[in-house]
């Protein structure tokens, strides 16, 4: 059968999940995408901080993560959107990771040698000259604030790698409404404001889903891009037995506040010595959120719709007050300003695009706080994945491998299998 006359349910109408209806739609699928918000990116694409990098500690993560980029700065061409559609912006002023024990420089910069990605090694001095009020102090490992230790001036100092490509996305959720816009002018049919409430299958394959309506929607495939609420989807479907990863939702906070004198446009800045990340938003603001310090117990949950969505002035006071130990002149309000969001945390921070042990039941889940980035290129991934297995392909046995439309490196997809041996050259975090 050719991809004309079959179908495909996407669940989520997240970033990825727009990603992936796009790619189906424009290969001839006829696709039904089902959320329960009230439109494209409400789900945790919406409290994204939609930082674009590139380390990650695997080659697929990193050449996807590459792919994805050139497809940003090519947004409009890539969507197909007219001139005058409004879409989202990559703003491209570079990346700073500071060096610090849990991410190796030299694994990352061997990634990039092999992916072709231009990048710089800056020792201390270099890091003060490059970055305007920086503190290049060594202060690992992070400390709770209220620790006397966490106030002690820095013995040593610290470098960096820096890559001048990379930066934010100007509005995540309006990328996802893009998506959307560009997987509708190739048929696909988005169904807001609908829960999915089961998952239909006959006597060996996935048939449909119910709505709490009621309502059956019938497919010949169904994809779970739910995002943190993946692992109720996959309870509806039975499936994760033969996962060698787990998946669990955890909240976030991000905070808002001024950027340091000079950071206004200045690159993003990874700083796990401190245990933050930031980068300035426009119009002067400045977004600091966690890259999970040991010293900060990990807040996971066992509902995102039960989670407290509201910033809470003691994260705010930690993560702001680690920034200000990064950027002195940074001002910390006394009053909080923030979001809090939910990751899909997999045990090894690396993401499943994979088929589930479900016939014609596929997954893009465990997006970890590091796939938005990537999303472009996860709907090119799982498009050629439903297709190929669709088509008889066994990707457990014999994993695809796509070639990158833009770099054209390979993207071996064993890399996000759900049976990978765990990724031991994570991390740990959010960085993947
Ligand atoms: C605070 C925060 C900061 C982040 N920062 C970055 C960053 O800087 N860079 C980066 O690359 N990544 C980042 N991420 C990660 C990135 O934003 C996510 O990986 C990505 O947005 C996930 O998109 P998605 O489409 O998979 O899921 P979501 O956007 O969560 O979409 C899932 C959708 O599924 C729907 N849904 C769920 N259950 C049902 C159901 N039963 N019936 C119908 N619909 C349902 C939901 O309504 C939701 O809209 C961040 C995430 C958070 C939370």
């Amino acid at each position: 059968m050719s991809a004309k006359n079959r179908s495909a349910i996407v669940i989520g109408a997240g970033v990825i999940g727009s990603a992936v209806a796009f790619e189906l739609a424009r290969d001839g699928w006829n696709v039904t995408v089902i959320d329960k918000a009230g439109g494209p990116g409400q789900g945790s694409t919406s409290s994204s901080s939609s930082i674009i990098r590139f380390n990650y500690s695997t080659y697929a993560g990193v050449v996807l993560a590459w792919e994805s980029f050139q497809t940003w700065l090519d947004w409009r061409a890539h969507l197909g959107a007219a001139p005058e559609e409004q879409i989202a912006e990559m703003v491209n002023l570079g990346v700073v990771m500071l060096d610090v024990p849990v991410m190796n420089i030299a694994a990352t910069t061997e990634l990039f040698n092999k992916v072709g990605i231009e990048y710089e090694i800056w020792d201390a001095r270099t890091l003060a000259a490059r970055i305007p009020g920086i503190d290049p102090g060594k202060f690992w490992p992070p400390k709770p604030i209220d620790d006397p230790a966490f106030w002690e001036d820095a013995t040593d100092s610290t470098g960096a790698l820096y890559t001048p490509a990379g930066g934010y996305i100007s509005d995540p959720s309006l990328s996802a409404v893009n998506l959307a816009d560009a997987a509708k002018r190739h048929g696909a049919n988005f169904r807001f404001k609908e829960e999915i409430v089961s998952v239909i299958k006959s006597i060996d394959r996935v048939t449909g889903v119910r709505l709490a309506s009621g309502e059956e929607v019938l497919a010949d495939v169904v994809v779970n891009v739910a995002g943190p609420w993946s692992g109720k989807i996959n309870a509806m479907a039975e499936v994760g037995n033969d996962f060698t990863v787990e998946l669990a939702p955890m909240r976030q906070e991000v905070h808002h506040v001024d950027a340091p004198p000079g950071m206004e446009s200045g690159p993003m800045i990874g700083d796990l010595d401190v245990g933050v990340y930031m980068r300035p938003t426009p119009g002067g603001g400045f977004l600091v959120g966690g890259t999970e310090p040991e010293c900060e117990p990990m807040q996971w949950i066992d509902d995102p719709d039960q989670a407290h969505m509201l910033r809470t002035q003691e994260l705010y006071d930690a993560q702001v007050t680690r920034a200000a130990r990064r950027f002195p002149d940074l001002k910390v309000p006394p009053v909080a300003k923030g979001i809090a969001g939910v990751y899909d945390v997999s045990s090894d921070w690396t993401p499943i695009y994979d088929k589930s042990e479900l016939p014609g039941f596929y997954l893009a889940i465990g997006t970890s706080g590091n796939q938005f980035k990537n999303a472009p290129g996860a709907g090119v991934i799982m498009a050629k994945l439903i297709d190929y297995v669709e088509g008889g392909g066994d990707h457990d046995v014999n994993p695809l491998v796509v070639t990158g439309v833009r770099t054209g490196l390979p993207i071996d997809l064993a890399t996000f299998s759900r049976k990978r041996p765990r990724n031991e050259n994570s991390s740990g975090t959010v960085m993947g």
